[in-house]
């Protein structure tokens, strides 16, 4: 009686939300959660790519739109000479390259950029680093809350951690500070081994509450959407498993080369540079079970669970799991593109791979004897993220004498990117007198009837990291976990006698190397 009084009154509410949405009374937006306090921002490396392209610009947004404390102060610290004024000039440069400049807003943001020229290895540097830190608390009330944001080259994550340490930056609470975060940009070590003694160092000084190992993946609005898709909804979960689905694909292939990042890409590499931990992240999120609260720790334990049941790769039959190539010279947009070795500061023998497919299987009850088919690339036909569940044939064909005894089978995509949206496939009859068959499909777009304000990655990162929610970034035993599973793969890569036969050519603006199939055809 009680569950029919909930379900009239639940029937009244959303004809009342509707009504009151047809008359344009009401829309619903996602408030964001909790208050940022007042913080000085501390970018080390604030001359490079990455402060200038995603930084910069990332908390520029913020700023316009509310997203930063009224007291803030952003301080860059590099090599580099300049002073205040050059790096408000370079801040603006890189704000309107990035088609986000707005003079009016300008006027505001600027007065809050600040510069401190370093050298990484100098404690001096940053213990006037510490000093400048505690004035700029006082002109512009940041409380002495500090994020340290490491842009700067992956071998330097160390020596910078320990020189935060050293010159107290690290201490919370002490002496006129107050909340200390350091963010950790990928990639998080370069093997097991490196990826271990990294988190030691950085544990030297900062607590593990205070780290933040970025994943800008995890903060796009279709990823997050991922588990609300599937735990939000009732209808979706009971067909999430091996009795329904036939195999999984994730695919996050990009038209870019390697573009300036030769120098960075060259000792990574496919799989280090997006495996270890985007892909990782993506078979997390479609492959984990519910945990029992949205609760950052609670989803991280979950995904835990799941890096736990990968199943590990054989060495003797790597080749029937994994296909690496390398993009040779092609077209893309109709223009001819060079092939990765003709790229500047690639060498022309390089044995890295910019494309990876691999056979991927999750021993558990839920997925048990399921593929799932992991593929990322470089210079593909189109730039596309997404993940497709591939839905098993119907059991038997009732329509076999006339359409024979295959029906196209179901299949659901969720688009990350560009495309942010679901689809779903299914058959239905075409009308007219004869029986057949048409797949027809129903699709989502993401921002379809939603008209409130979208955070980019990089700027909803750097809430989360201001706000102190863990949530989308990376826990030290996910970061092991992937890579156990992966440095035996990248050792096998690598150090096989085979290793140049076993990376294909493929041309730039094509699907990836031909022999890529072959991963799909083999059996487990
Ligand atoms: P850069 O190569 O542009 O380097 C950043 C800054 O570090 C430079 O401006 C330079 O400043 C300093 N630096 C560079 N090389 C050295 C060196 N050999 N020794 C000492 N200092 C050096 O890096 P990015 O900005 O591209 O990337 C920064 C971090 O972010 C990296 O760890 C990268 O993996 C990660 N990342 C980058 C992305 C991107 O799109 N760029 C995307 C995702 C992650 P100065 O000379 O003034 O000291």
């Amino acid at each position: 009686m009680e569950g029919e009084t909930r379900g009239e009154d639940r029937a009244f509410e959303a004809i009342v939300k509707g009504v009151a949405e047809e008359l344009g009374l009401q829309r619903e937006e996602c408030p964001v959660v909790g208050t940022v306090d007042p913080c000085a921002i501390v970018i080390v490396g604030a001359s490079g790519d990455l402060t200038g392209r995603k930084l910069l610009p990332a908390l520029f947004e913020l700023y316009r739109n509310g997203g930063l404390p009224v007291d803030f102060s952003i301080v860059g610290c590099a090599r580099t000479g300049w002073r205040d004024e050059e790096f408000r000039t370079h801040a603006k440069k890189s704000l309107k390259e990035a088609g986000k400049y707005d003079r009016l807003k300008w006027s505001g943001f600027a007065p809050h950029l600040h510069y401190t020229a370093m050298d990484y290895e100098d404690l001096p540097s940053f213990e006037k680093l510490a000093g400048t830190l505690r004035k700029l608390d006082k002109k512009h009330g940041t409380s002495g809350n500090r994020i340290f944001y490491l842009a700067i080259p992956p071998q330097l994550y160390e020596t910078a951690a320990q020189m935060l340490g050293k010159a107290d930056l690290s201490a919370e609470n002490k002496e006129g500070s107050g909340w200390v975060r350091i963010v950790v940009e990928k990639p998080f070590g370069r093997d097991l081994e490196t990826a271990v003694a990294l988190d030691r160092t950085i544990h030297e000084h900062f607590g593990e509450h205070q780290i933040f190992r970025i994943d800008h993946y995890l903060a796009k609005e279709t990823v997050q959407n991922l588990l609300m898709f599937r735990f939000a909804n009732a209808i979706f979960e009971p067909i999430w498993n091996r009795r329904y689905i036939d195999y999984v694909s994730i695919t996050a292939a990009e038209t870019l080369g390697v573009e300036h990042r030769a120098g960075y890409y060259e000792q990574s590499g496919v799989l280090r540079d997006m495996f270890q931990n985007h892909m990782m992240q993506l078979l997390a999120l479609t492959a984990m079970e519910p945990p029992s609260l949205f609760e950052a720790d609670l989803v991280r334990d979950e995904k835990a669970k799941l890096y736990r049941a990968l199943r590990p790769f054989q060495a003797e039959n790597l080749a029937n799991q994994i296909v690496l190539g390398q993009y040779d010279r092609g077209t893309i947009d109709g223009k001819p593109v060079p092939g990765y070795r003709e790229e500047p500061d690639v060498s022309p023998q390089s044995l890295t791979p910019t494309y990876a497919s691999m056979k991927v299987f999750v021993d558990n009850w839920r997925w048990q004897g399921v593929p799932f088919y992991l593929t990322s690339g470089k210079r593909l036909r189109a730039k596309k993220t997404e993940i497709a569940i591939q839905y098993k044939e119907v059991p038997h064909s009732m329509f076999r004498q006339t359409l024979g005894e295959h029906i196209s089978a179901n299949r659901l995509i969720l688009g990350i990117y560009p495309e942010e949206k679901i689809t779903l496939t299914f058959q239905t009859k075409n009308p007219g007198a004869r029986v057949c068959l048409r797949s027809v499909t129903m699709d989502f777009n993401y921002l379809q009837g939603y008209e409130g304000p979208a955070l980019d990655a990089y700027e909803k990162v750097l809430l989360d990291v201001m706000l102190g929610d863990h949530m989308l970034f990376w826990r030290q035993d996910g970061v092991e976990l992937c890579w156990s599973f992966l440095t035996p793969i990248l050792q096998g890569c690598e150090t096989c006698d085979n290793r140049e036969e076993m990376l294909l050519p493929y041309e730039a603006g094509s699907r990836g190397p031909e022999g890529a199939k072959r991963v799909r055809k083999k059996q487990s």
